[in-house]
């Protein structure tokens, strides 16, 4: 297997020296554009502006508004109309909202660029895909990973704790993400990769005993965190899509987002939706756990069929005006006749013991919420200022937008976890 190196990954205290020394090697003589907003402007890209145009480089600013700042297509116009005609290596410095829309533009520009994180809030800094809001729908683009990360020890533990958290939250979502990835395999002959699912399972448990640390804010901690996270990040980059590092807690996070982005309503940041959302999750394997085969086989012959209609109505109901897009998403599913739902109910039952299995690999839903409690995450059922029909349209509709077999849509397939 490829293994992916993004060299250099560089977390500690001389990131900014790093960062130019590294331009000024391999870009010399080229512009660099630096993309940021005024939050993490003032956090980091400030120092790094001037320590770039210290060291001779020339630089063009890209400053974005920091409020409901989203990867979707203002923000993308905004950058792309802001670019330079000339030739330029792109820089982002920020978050990954701030590191997804400059991995998209440089893409498509057909020119490097370079991650400057200002916090350990997400997995995406070392990530190849892209996820983006189009047409009101979120979904993972094809972009490329950067050259290089640059972050400074300092900056990551000066950040807002509710970035960390969010980075905790998201860390905590491989959880349910790696158990899902194998029930696909399982269930639906899903592709996957034991080598890469390991590498995730081990970036977690790294992290699992420093959260206390993390909580304080200790260096040592927030690099750990740091580490897991892009090691994650890189492993998607491996196995070329995104199922290593997210499964039905992602669909459920990205759902809610979905809702309040179109409603014009304040998101909470990504890796705090997932952290609730894991623990919704972690919950549906709970129960799974607490299911013999004879009770599947009673609520298998008690639910399917599904029908077409059936499920059609749920997802207007779920999501209002993005129903035909989400639909349209979903034909794997959605075109399965009664005799293809059957036999995937028969593989249910003939593997309800190895489903046993992936569902003892997850950790209780107490435990997640403690881990959450610990670095002062939002806990579930809630979701902080979204009404509770929108929180239910994620937990009940999530698994409708991608064609994935998880947690989620076996729950669906059992009606059970309100689904
Ligand atoms: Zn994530």
């Amino acid at each position: 297997m490829t293994r992916t190196i993004i060299e250099p990954n560089y977390v500690g205290g001389e990131a900014i020296t790093k960062l130019c020394a590294h331009v000024g090697n391999r870009h010399s003589g080229r512009l660099v554009t630096l993309v940021a907003d005024s939050n993490t402007y003032a956090a980091a890209g400030e120092a790094v502006h001037t320590a770039l145009r210290d060291a001779g480089i020339s630089t063009h600013l890209i400053a974005l508004r920091a409020k409901d700042l989203h990867a979707d297509e203002s923000s993308l116009a905004r950058v792309l109309t802001s670019s330079p005609l000339e030739d330029s290596v792109f820089l982002a410095v920020g978050s990954g909202t701030i590191t997804d829309i400059t991995r998209y533009i440089s893409f498509r520009l057909g020119v490097p660029f370079i991650a400057f994180p200002t916090a350990s809030s997400v997995d995406g800094f070392a990530s190849g895909g892209c996820p983006l809001v189009i047409d009101g729908i979120k979904r993972t683009y094809y972009a490329r990973p950067p050259e290089a990360i640059f972050a400074d020890s300092g900056v990551l533990a000066a950040a807002p704790p509710e970035l960390t958290a969010a980075g905790l939250g998201d860390l905590l979502g491989k959880t349910t993400a790696i158990a899902d990835w194998r029930l696909g395999a399982q269930i639906r002959g899903e592709p996957f990769d034991e080598e890469i699912a390991a590498r995730v399972t081990a970036a977690v448990n790294r992290c699992m005993p420093v959260i206390d640390s993390i909580s304080r804010r200790d260096p040592a901690g927030l690099r750990t965190l740091f580490d897991s996270l892009t090691e994650t990040g890189l492993c998607m980059i491996d196995f070329g899509d995104s199922q290593p590092a997210s499964g039905a807690e992602h669909h459920v996070s990205h759902v809610w987002e979905m809702i309040a982005l179109q409603k014009g309503a304040h998101a909470a940041l990504h890796g705090i939706q997932v952290g609730i959302a894991t623990e919704f999750v972690a919950g549906i394997y709970e129960t799974i756990r607490s299911l013999d085969v004879a009770d599947v086989r009673k609520l298998l012959r008690k639910r399917l069929p599904l029908s077409r209609d059936t499920q059609e109505r749920e997802i207007r109901t779920f999501f209002g005006p993005l129903a035909e897009s989400v639909v349209s998403g979903h034909r794997e599913f959605l075109d399965l006749t009664e005799e293809q739902q059957l036999s995937i109910a028969d593989r249910v039952i003939e593997y309800w013991p190895d489903i046993q299995v992936i569902a003892a690999s997850v950790p209780p839903p107490e435990s997640i919420k403690r881990s959450l409690e610990m670095v002062g995450a939002p806990t579930g059922p809630g979701v902080p200022g979204m009404p509770e029909r929108d929180v239910e349209a994620g937990t009940r509709g999530g698994h409708y937008l991608r064609s994935r077999f998880t947690a989620a849509k076996l729950a669906h397939m059992l009606g059970i976890q309100g689904a």
